[in-house]
């Protein structure tokens, strides 16, 4: 690792990333008096910021909305000295430290000891106009999240996968039928995990099926989707309240290519929680939290988790390397 001439205006930490991992980082940080700067990215606010009710986060006994939930962390960061900032990250080469982060053509570039990479994973959409408009109005990626909601009710998921079949089988408590809707013939999940899926009463297979629109976007609710069988081009309306994606999530670590390892999907993989590696060996400085490395339990609890270890561990390595 070569050094470059450590400019003045060197911060201490940057995070990539406001999701609940990234401002857990910068409350964390913000506390130790380091005066964290947080790169909003793509999706300011995280998964969260696009939820309805949560209601798995401790200490709120009757649920929070997610954009709120984001705000409080946003504002109890900034309140001790965390500064926020709408931009992305670009490129960064994690071979010179302290880092230059390039944000983009015409921006200054930002130098900084340690870099916390809270950049997330963002769901797989169909990316169809009617979807995108009822997200958080029955339309949702998140069945821990959302699930409740849809109890009593006919719901349809998305994909073939095991997240798929994990989010049909869980929502089995709530809602009263489950219609699991694949693209081809063949379902890509574990055979343990279709099994079950296919032994439940409640949860009937549309294989070969496609969404070809959301309708209820004028009422501002699911009412039904219409459907197209790809084997034999019929159209049909299926009326359910809910529609659940499970089509996989596409985690935010492009730019790390080549310079962190990285699982064969795209997660960075991290020892110790946070500690991303490059062909082994780690990368003085550089933390990585919440779902853009994991890729287990995705909950906004365990971001914020792993969110406040990267903070400890920057403090640690500014301990130890110096400010
Ligand atoms: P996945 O295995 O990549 O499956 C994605 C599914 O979504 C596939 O059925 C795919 O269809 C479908 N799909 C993708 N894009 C689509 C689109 N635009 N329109 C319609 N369908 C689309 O993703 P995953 O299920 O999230 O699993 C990811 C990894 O995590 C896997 O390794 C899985 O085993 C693991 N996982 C494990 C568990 C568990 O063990 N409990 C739970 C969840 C996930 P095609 O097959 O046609 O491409």
């Amino acid at each position: 690792m070569s050094d470059i001439t450590t400019p003045s205006a060197t911060r201490d930490t940057v995070i990539l990333g406001s999701g609940c991992s990234g401002l857990t980082a910068a409350i964390y940080a913000a506390r130790a008096n380091l005066k964290p700067l947080v790169l909003e990215g793509h999706e300011p606010g995280g998964q969260l910021s696009i939820t309805t009710l949560v209601e798995n986060f401790p200490g709120w006994p009757e649920g929070i909305q997610g954009p709120q939930l984001i705000e409080n962390m946003k504002a109890q960061a900034t309140r001790f000295g965390a500064e926020l900032k709408l931009a992305h990250l670009v490129s960064v080469d994690l071979s010179k430290h302290p880092y230059e982060l390039n944000l983009g053509a015409g921006k200054e570039p930002i130098h900084t000891r340690t870099l916390i990479i809270a950049s997330g994973a963002s769901a797989r959409w169909l990316n169809l106009p009617s979807e995108q408009a009822l997200i958080g109005h029955g339309v949702s990626s998140c069945a821990t999240c959302d699930g409740f909601f849809s109890s009593g009710k006919e719901i349809a998921v998305i994909g073939g996968g095991d997240s798929a079949m994990e989010e049909a089988l869980f929502l089995t408590r709530f809602a009263s039928k489950v219609t699991l809707i694949n693209r081809t013939e063949r379902f890509r999940a574990s055979q343990i995990m279709l099994d079950r899926a296919m032994a439940h009463p409640n949860i009937q297979f549309l294989p070969s099926t496609v969404v070809d629109e959301v309708l209820g976007v004028e009422e501002k609710d699911v009412k039904g989707l219409k459907l197209r069988n790809l084997k034999t081009g019929e159209h049909s309306v299926l009326p359910v309240s809910f529609m659940f994606l499970g089509i996989g999530h596409i985690p935010n670590a492009k730019m790390f290519q080549g310079q962190l390892d990285l699982d064969p999907d795209g997660y960075i993989l991290t020892h110790g929680n946070v500690f991303p590696t490059h062909n082994g060996a780690p990368i003085p400085g550089v933390f990585a939290c919440g779902d853009i490395q994991d890729r287990r339990y995705r909950q906004a609890i365990t971001a914020a988790g792993t969110g406040c270890m990267a903070a400890l561990e920057v403090e640690k390595f500014l301990e130890e390397h110096g400010r």
